[in-house]
């Protein structure tokens, strides 16, 4: 009875909320605030706790015009209003869960619609189009429609309803579709079917003896908790917020977010740094806002920062191959959904913080990873942006997401608009006593005032193409209010006039706070600063720049060079004020032009020979090749990476390692470290000049001018030659901490490398006691003869319970060697034996040399694993085995000579602090191994074929194996 009754109200409401929809597109002014229908989104049942800094704007509207304006017309067109039909499986599939035979849908397919249904309700609040408001309400009802009785809302049978597949994702992502409708329109409708979905989630993993963990895909299906805290905000069930903490639970198992954000682990070297996972660090904000708790801020903003930090490639973009490694000149693919994560994750960010930081990131991605992923036309977007290389559609790259009603569907068609639909939330924003503009191009937007006064920003410009900003502010009635205007951190100088007056100061980085009477007729005037600037790259990218001019990224197109890749001339820095913009003749209106570059820069290179570059965002839009990263004569040595303390630390008043990483490939002539109370270092407290190496210890005495238990911010200039290279941003920052122990670390020596690059060596005659570095720890041996002949000049491992565990301060990152003497007592029989390891955590092992099924492995395991051909051992001789490292290769040597090469990853981030000969230092499970060791040493460059083979000879000629044999 109840439930029809409410059916009955549902169905009047929604045809309410069509009709007003409908009514909205076709209003004259599309922009005034009177003519169009109030909005009347529910307040949220429980109020923050945790405070936001600024709040997107309930009911907003805008108009965006110029190449953004384009691109999202495009989107539109090409593919919001044409998807569904065009792939009517998106919902149908929700209908036929449970027939046969078994629907064969990939794990994630559930979460299909709700993403198109995310980026199309964005849309909508950019658009009057009357087709998309009826499209959209027309889905959400089929939706609503699809759902079981018991709440389901996914296109999985029966039987494992959310215990299996990316089910629980693929409701987060409806889920969240939902409240976005509901928000909106007020439609209960939408609200209802969401709680349902809620419910049965609490049903299943509440009231059973089942956890979101048993589902399995942990960091996919843990996401759902930032569905839940949204869901909880708005009603106030009691039972969401404890199925959120049975997640945070289970995260402990899983991603481990929280504790990983609080202990100043970087997220790449967190259990599960895949793209998905940032969705659960949405989940973190959900929690502060609900508990109010410091704690979920503290490893949100860690986790924000550090992916910033190491992982943001040039683009914008985020992952190589779909996850957090460390290394943002990777070329692995940067997923078009991995961008999307990031950029939600920093409109989080930009709520939570104010900080100006984070819309520069959103500005930085949007112009280039995002609209470089969607094909000018509209038509599709990719699944891969690489920095260098093509642009294929997602159709195309991951078509094996393709099924029968959905040839176009997969994670990234329809997650992808989702970039451009997030320009209403950051494009303008409210705070305590106004708004904040951050984004700049052209186009209208309609926002309130925290009082609910209406204020129209009008913005006249040419924007990110020319630099010069015309800003027109109408409350519709005289207002005070604060306008903080975002000052991007690349205009190094910005010019602001404020009804023909200048303001003075403008810093680059900040917001500028214009706090006044505003009233209709009032302009800003700004100009940005559009000169050319380049940022050095590193590792793969060594020895080559990216340019960027404002925010746009720039690029070599073949369409726009008669030469081809190899071709590109080496570019001269000191010339680029020499660079020629091309800005297109006439303003871009028609569809023709769309496949039309922004903008061209002609420069000169190192002869005579031009290069003509395009926009990132138009780069390789004909299927041409491109490349963002340019070959550069004598840049400036490339921006490190603060390391130590870790970001966010508290640290000891007595001294204490500061560690950044090293420059490669390049020359470089020394650090600055400087320390400041303010990220802008306007007073540097500490500077220190002429650092030679990538470490230096800060002594007491330099501490005692730190003020205790306030941000520290610190910083590490670069200098070579050609000039300086700030580290990356954001700056670092460290507590000083009084009641802190003196730091554990051995400060006595500078040095950590011995001669000839040694870390460990021990020659291991009768014990394990290293000549160079440290010994761990030793679970037993016993003197043994050598590979001379000699007694007491080896120690044996007994295979059971005995290893030697030597430690390293870190592992290198990109080249390394081992070598050692090894007579296997006895080949291990159905398990692993481990020669040398150094595993840290799953999928984490940057060198094991190991016997498996009685052949001798080098393997890596970095993410994947990597591994040479076996090669045949026997027991009872003795072997030279050495292991290198070098570049992109694992070379494995037996007995001097080359046996076995693998391809390897070029840089590896290890969590290992340390390995075991004999043993697995970290796991539990028996990977022990029957050998007697001997002229152990562990490098940490890698060795030539010639000094291995003079270390194979070192101990005179080998035995031969018939002389061994005992
Ligand atoms: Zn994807």
């Amino acid at each position: 009875m109840k439930s029809s009754l409410f059916s009955l109200v549902e169905q009047a409401l929604l045809t309410l909320c069509v009709l007003a929809l409908c009514n909205r597109a076709v209003a004259a002014d599309r922009l005034s605030s009177d003519s169009r229908p109030q909005f009347h989104p529910l307040t949220n049942a429980i109020p923050d706790q945790g405070s936001l800094t600024f709040h997107s704007i309930p009911g907003a509207r805008w108009q965006f015009r110029g190449v953004l304006g384009q691109r999202l017309a495009a989107n539109l067109t090409n593919w919001l209003l044409r998807a569904p039909s065009a792939n009517p499986g998106m919902i149908e599939m929700f209908r036929v869960r449970d027939r046969t035979p078994a629907p064969n849908l990939v794990p994630w397919a559930g979460e299909f619609v709700g993403k198109y249904l995310i980026s199309a309700i964005q849309a909508l609040r950019m658009t009057d189009d009357p087709a998309l408001s009826k499209q959209v309400s027309e889905i959400i009802r089929q939706l609503i429609a699809s759902q079981a009785k018991d709440g389901y809302l996914g296109p999985f049978p029966k039987e494992i309803r959310l215990k299996a597949n990316w089910d629980l994702w693929g409701h987060y992502h409806v889920m969240e579709a939902l409240l976005m409708w509901h928000d909106a329109t007020g439609d209960e409708a939408a609200l209802n079917a969401c709680r349902r979905a809620g419910d049965l989630i609490c049903r299943t993993f509440l009231d059973q003896p089942l956890r979101v963990f048993d589902a399995g895909s942990h960091e996919m299906n843990m996401a759902v908790i930032h569905g839940l805290g949204q869901l909880y905000r708005r009603t106030g069930e009691a039972r969401y917020l404890r199925m959120m903490r049975e997640v945070e639970k289970d995260w402990e198992r899983a991603g481990d977010y929280l504790r990983a954000g609080l202990d100043g682990r970087e997220f790449f070297q967190s259990p599960r740094p895949r793209w998905e996972s940032l969705h659960d660090l949405q989940g973190l904000l959900e929690l502060y806002r609900i508990t109010g708790e410091e704690k979920y801020r503290a490893a949100f903003e860690h986790h924000w920062r550090s992916i910033t930090r190491w992982d943001r490639h040039n683009t914008g973009g985020f992952s190589s191959g779909e996850q957090a490694t460390g290394n943002p000149y990777a070329p692995g693919a940067i997923e078009t959904c991995c961008t999307v994560a990031w950029m939600a994750l920093t409109v989080d960010m930009l709520l939570l913080t104010g900080d100006p930081l984070a819309a520069d990131e959103l500005e930085l991605a949007t112009f280039n990873g995002a609209a470089g992923a969607q094909h000018p036309s509209g038509c599709w977007w990719t699944y891969n942006t690489p920095m260098d290389g093509v642009r294929e559609a997602s159709a195309h790259t991951i078509v094996f997401q393709a099924r029968a009603g959905t040839p176009e569907l997969n994670c990234c068609s329809v997650n992808a608009p989702r970039s451009l639909g997030m320009l209403s939330e950051w494009a303008l924003m409210q705070s305590t006593d106004g708004l904040v503009l951050n984004y700049y191009g052209s186009g209208q937007f309609l926002g309130k005032l925290p009082d609910g006064t209406p204020v129209k920003l009008i913005c006249d410009t040419e924007f990110p193409l020319s630099g010069k900003v015309k800003l027109s502010v109408e409350p519709t009635s005289p207002r005070r209010f604060n306008l903080k205007l975002r000052i991007p951190a690349w205009s190094a100088k910005t010019s602001v006039r404020l009804n023909r007056d200048f303001i003075e100061p403008v810093h680059a980085g900040r917001y500028l706070e214009l706090n006044r009477r505003w009233r209709k007729g009032d302009i800003v005037e700004i100009g940005f600063d559009m000169s050319l600037r380049f940022v050095t790259g590193d590792r793969e990218a060594a020895g080559k720049v990216s340019l960027y001019r404002g925010p746009l990224l720039l690029a070599y197109d073949q369409r726009f060079n008669d030469f081809d890749e190899a071709g590109i001339p080496t570019l001269d820095l000191k010339r680029l004020a020499e660079a020629k913009v091309n800005l297109p003749r006439a303003k871009r209106s028609s569809a023709s032009q769309l496949l039309e570059p922004w903008l061209t820069v002609d420069l000169p290179g190192k002869d005579v020979q031009a290069v003509r570059l395009c926009d990132f965002a138009s780069a390789g839009s004909l299927g041409t090749r491109y490349r963002s990263w340019l070959a550069a004569e004598n840049p400036p040595p490339p921006p490190v990476v603060t390391r130590t303390p870790a970001d966010g630390a508290s640290i000891t008043t007595s001294k204490s390692w500061f560690k950044w990483t090293t420059k490669t490939n390049s020359l470089l002539s020394d650090y600055r470290l400087l320390i400041a109370e303010t990220p802008d270092f306007a007073r540097p407290l500490i500077e220190i000049s002429g650092i030679k190496q990538n470490r230096f210890v800060l002594d007491a005495d330099q501490k005692q001018r730190l003020a205790p238990g306030r941000w520290q911010y610190w910083k590490i200039i670069s200098r070579n030659a050609h000039g300086e290279s700030e580290s990356v941003r954001p700056l670092a920052r460290f507590k000083l901490d009084p009641t802190l122990a003196p730091a554990a670390d051995d400060l006595s020596n500078g040095s950590t490398e011995g001669p000839g690059g040694v870390l460990v060596k021990a020659a291991l005659r009768g014990s394990p006691q290293p000549e160079f570095g440290q010994l761990k720890r030793e679970s037993g041996f016993k003197p043994a003869a050598g590979p001379d002949g000699q007694p007491g000049h080896a120690a044996e491992l007994n295979g059971q319970n005995q290893m030697l565990i030597y430690a390293l301060e870190e592992f290198p990152d990109e080249n390394y060697s081992m070598a050692v003497w090894v007579r296997f007592t006895q080949l291990p029989e159905n398990h692993l034996g481990q020669i040398f390891s150094a595993w840290a955590a799953s999928m984490d092992d940057p060198l094991r040399v190991c016997l498996d099924k009685g052949k001798l492995f080098a393997r890596i395991e970095a993410q994947q694993g990597f591994s040479t051909k076996g090669v045949a051992v026997e027991a009872g001789r003795w072997y030279h085995l050495a292991t290198v490292k070098a570049d992109g290769q694992l070379i494995l040597y037996v007995d001097g000579k080359v046996r076995e090469t693998a391809t390897a990853p070029q840089f590896i981030s290890s969590m290992a602090k340390g390995f075991a000969l004999g043993g697995n230092p970290n796991f539990s499970g028996n990977e022990f191994l029957a050998a007697q060791f001997a002229g152990f040493a562990f490098f940490g460059r890698a060795l030539s074929a010639q000094e291995v083979a003079s270390l194979a000879a070192e101990r005179g000629v080998l035995v031969a194996p018939a002389a061994r044999t005992e």
